[in-house]
């Protein structure tokens, strides 16, 4: 997209982008936060981004990439705040739950079970997102809506975790009034969950593509990755 513009220039930008959406679409400043997706990007840039930039939330998909960048030297004095937000088979939850503080793609008990029993006691609760398969998708990750609120109810009970919210990955789409649907739909499911007694505080929903949709229709969390480290090689 910006390729020759520097790590700092688009963190800004899309910062800007951020806190114009808020106010176009009636939310309060400030209550959208940027994942910064960090797959494919070096520890260096990741650095420079939290030192430059003051970036400090950073999403990533896969668990024998992230570790060494979340032990990395390099990054122990920035205090970040790692957010796995890719695909978690069970043979990955027990590195997960040590080394992060969200999961947003839990999307079977199976794993919410593993991750709670797994999470060190010396930890806080991990924060977890159930992720849905907003756009009913066949074959994709995230649970239906019709069996959503049964996994919440039991997600929140587990005790190493804290049930946050949702997350999903709408099908891409160009048009900013199409791309507001899926969101739209994933804000009904939570406040569903809220009217039902779940205390939901988050909505992690928007890319680089299409997270102004998202702010528009309720986001309090976007995970961008190329819009902030440009395109990934
Ligand atoms: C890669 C990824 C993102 C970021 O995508 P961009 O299009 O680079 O902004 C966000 N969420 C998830 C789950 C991803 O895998």
């Amino acid at each position: 997209m910006h390729a020759t513009r520097s790590l700092a220039d688009r963190i800004k930008a899309v910062r800007e982008r951020i806190a114009r959406a808020e106010i176009r679409y009636g939310r309060a400043p400030g209550s959208v936060q940027l994942v910064a997706v960090s797959k494919t990007v070096a520890v260096e840039t990741i650095a420079n981004a939290c030192r430059e930039c003051g970036q400090t939330r950073f999403g990533e998909n896969y668990l024998q990439e992230a570790l060494p960048k979340i032990t990395a030297a390099l990054l122990q004095e920035c205090a970040l705040e790692w957010h796995f937000i890719g695909p978690l088979q069970s043979n990955k939850t027990q590195g997960v739950a040590a080394h992060f503080s969200w999961v947003h793609s839990v999307d079977r008990l199976g794993i919410a079970q593993r991750l709670s029993a797994q999470r060190p006691p010396h930890l806080p609760p991990l924060n977890i997102c159930i992720q849905v398969n907003i756009s009913r998708e066949p074959g994709k990750s995230g649970v239906d809506l019709d069996h959503l609120a049964e996994l919440a109810t039991a997600v929140a009970a587990l005790p190493q975790l804290r049930l946050r919210g949702l997350m999903a990955i709408p099908a891409p789409c160009h048009e900013f009034e199409q791309q507001r649907l899926p969101f739209h739909a994933l804000r009904e499911a939570y406040e569903y969950l809220r009217s039902q007694g779940v205390a939901l505080d988050t909505l992690s929903m928007g890319m680089s593509e299409d997270f102004e949709a998202a702010i528009a229709e309720g986001a309090t969390l976007v995970r961008i990755g190329r819009g902030v480290f440009g395109d990934r090689g």
